[in-house]
């Protein structure tokens, strides 16, 4: 098998996702793009996975301030791989608007080695955000369902693409701020099939998490059909 591996790598040897430089580590980016790259390490927030910057004697076992008032989340953890910003933005906005599908092999490893609290808690099915039809025959593909349909694989948990779906079309949440957010979003998902979700412990897969409207709204209907529990993974997340 790693003659054929040499080979392919000879062909076709492995590009950074970023830049299409190209490199020999597995991690999909150069030295360089993984310099300016800020990868979410411990200490982070047990719940949220926030991360604890210069906070003295910060431990995995700790809730940031927001998790320890906030007593009503609707996820059990929340976890992305890098922070949103310049070169991650970039890179996101290529693999969601400009056809680069094939950054989904390596965005859905880092997905994996984030959620290894998600996926040592137990999990039964991965679920990607939806979108609305519409947005789907424009654009062609739903990113999150690549991301969700690569990471199976390495996690070897099963996908469900149908029992949620975006019944209400809306404008981008990239356009709103805030509590705007929230309503623009709001009552735009449904659960088609709820015997799917009855008792499951679910991830939702998304890009990005800025807000987390998209994944609240997303999580108050499944937990309404009788989810388990849900949790967030996303590949970057917004953070101030
Ligand atoms: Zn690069
Ligand atoms: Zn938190």
């Amino acid at each position: 098998m790693s003659i054929f591996k040499d080979i392919l790598n000879f062909l076709l040897p492995p590009r950074c996702i970023n830049c299409g430089k190209i490199i020999t580590d597995e991690n999909g980016l150069c030295a360089d793009c993984f310099n300016q790259i800020t990868f979410i390490s411990e200490p982070y927030c047990k719940c949220c996975g926030a991360p604890f910057i210069d906070v003295v004697g910060a431990n995995r076992h700790m809730l940031c301030p927001n998790c320890i008032k906030n007593k009503k989340k609707l996820f059990r953890y929340a976890r992305a791989a890098i922070k949103y910003e310049d070169v991650s933005k970039n890179m996101i906005l290529a693999f969601k608007f400009m056809d680069k599908t094939e950054n989904a092999k390596v965005f859905a490893k880092w997905l994996k080695m984030a959620g290894a609290d998600i996926f040592s808690s137990g999990v039964d099915v991965l679920i990607p955000v939806p979108l609305h039809y519409k947005r789907l025959i424009k654009r062609r593909y739903n990113q999150s369902a690549l991301l969700a349909n690569e990471l199976k694989f390495l996690v070897n948990i099963p996908t469900d693409f149908k029992s949620l779906v975006k019944h209400k079309s809306t404008k981008p949440q990239v356009s709103f701020s805030g509590n705007a957010r929230v309503k623009n979003i709001k009552g735009a998902f449904e659960v088609r099939c709820p015997q799917n979700i009855k008792d499951k412990r679910i991830v939702l897969i998304d890009d990005v998490q800025t807000t987390g409207s998209t994944l609240n709204e997303c999580a108050k209907v499944l937990l309404k059909a009788g989810a388990k529990s849900v949790d967030f993974l996303t590949i970057a997340r917004v953070y101030k």
